[in-house]
């Protein structure tokens, strides 16, 4: 049986880590692995999920299944840290799946469960296990054009005339924030248009948000999803509290499923459940517990909420400090992007063999497509980096 089985291509990522764990070199920087590293390389537990954690320790009394979309406490509170007031709680059904991963597959194969025609328009690049997993579920994909490779900024005028060719019945993936891998994002005015083509041509959205807090506040990155949710007949939205609550490994995330028409919540709920059902019952609980938790409880949400504004301003600062010192060595403005991406990555916009040369001759580690974590930098590495960049010739 076994013998039949295909081979799958190696993660790039986790093939990377290896690399640079057997990598000798003291100096070594690892730009590659998509989570937060603070100025000392740790990815810290935040303090508010250490509170809640000892409290949830005291107070729990069972650990009894709790429901196949999970706590609906987590739903309320998810729904009110990402969509606000943009839409009424009864327009939207929720449920808890295990990370955001969980949420955006979850979400693909409802769309297929409701249109199997259903072609995903997904932007050029995107995050890569979003492709491997339509692959996976054997759906239709587009790619929309999406990052410039000049500017390093959006091909607005390319993505809106592929968005075009949508049709009813279609799907766009759109990131809500912090654009994983490019870190460049659209502004409100073009979330607007992007809306209108939606409107126009009557395919549904798709909001992969997987960074709220860590591009422009809690508030300004949710606000493309929430204009979203509140100006189109129906939305899909994945969120992923890995990042934002540090809580990676517990494997908490939501998928909520918006429409202006309420008679059809409990169709949408029902589905949900019945996805979750199938695929692994009920979802994790403690991530989950912990985020409600922190949410509802005003000392806990404020400290969280303080922390994690500091993470947002570090990756600010370094992100400032490496275009200063890009600025400096090359006395030109073309790494000005660097400070107007937002979120953990930015893409630099360099071949695969510069990033090669990058790792054999400065030990400086990033995904071949030349995506770097601006989290794996600190004050000492930023200087290092920069000079490597002008050294390389990029
Ligand atoms: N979407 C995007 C765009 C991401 O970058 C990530 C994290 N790498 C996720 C979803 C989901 O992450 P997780 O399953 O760890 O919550």
């Amino acid at each position: 049986m076994f013998s039949t089985l295909k081979t799958h291509p190696a993660d790039k990522i986790l093939a990377l880590i290896q690399l640079y764990k057997d990598d000798p070199r003291p100096t070594k920087i690892d730009l590659g692995v998509g989570v937060y590293k603070n100025a000392e390389g740790i990815t810290p537990v935040m303090r508010a999920v250490k509170a809640a954690e000892k409290q949830l320790w005291e107070q729990e009394t069972t650990k009894s299944y709790v429901a196949l979309a999970g706590d609906p406490a987590f739903s309320d509170a998810m729904f009110d840290l990402v969509l606000g007031n943009a839409v009424a709680r009864d327009q939207v059904a929720a449920a808890a799946t295990p990370g955001g991963t969980g949420a955006v597959r979850q979400a693909f194969e409802m769309i297929r469960m409701a249109n199997p025609e259903a072609r995903i328009f997904v932007s050029n690049p995107t995050w890569p296990n979003h492709l491997s997993i339509l692959k996976h579920l054997e759906m239709p994909v587009v790619e929309y054009r999406y990052f410039d490779s000049e500017s390093r900024g959006v091909d607005f005028e390319g993505m809106l005339a592929d968005l075009g060719q949508m049709k009813a019945g279609d799907v766009v993936l759109l990131h809500g924030c912090c654009h994983n891998p490019t870190g460049a994002n659209l502004n409100l005015t073009q979330w607007q248009q992007v809306i209108d083509m939606l409107l126009k041509t009557g395919a549904m959205p798709m909001i992969d948000i997987a960074y709220q807090g860590f591009g422009d506040g809690l508030e300004e990155d949710a606000a493309a999803t929430r204009l979203v949710a509140s100006s189109v007949p129906e939305c899909l939205i994945a969120a992923s509290c890995s990042k934002n609550f540090g809580v990676y490994r517990e494997r908490t995330g939501i998928l909520m499923a918006v429409a202006q028409d309420k008679s059809l919540r409990g169709l949408t709920q029902g589905s949900l459940n019945y996805l979750n059902r199938q695929n692994f019952s009920f979802p994790p609980d403690h991530g989950a517990r912990l985020v409600t938790m922190i949410l509802n409880d005003a000392d806990l949400r404020a400290d969280w909420a303080a922390e994690l504004e500091d993470v947002r301003l570090s990756m600010l600062g370094l992100r400032q400090q490496l275009a200063d010192e890009l600025q400096r060595l090359s006395g030109s403005d073309r790494f000005g992007f660097i400070a107007q991406h937002r979120g953990m990555f930015s893409r630099l916009g360099t071949t695969p063999e510069m990033v090669e040369r990058l790792r054999a001759e400065h030990a400086i580690y990033m995904v071949g497509d030349s995506r770097l974590n601006i989290a794996g930098l600190n004050a000492t590495t930023v200087p290092i980096l920069a000079k490597a960049i002008i050294d390389t010739g990029i």
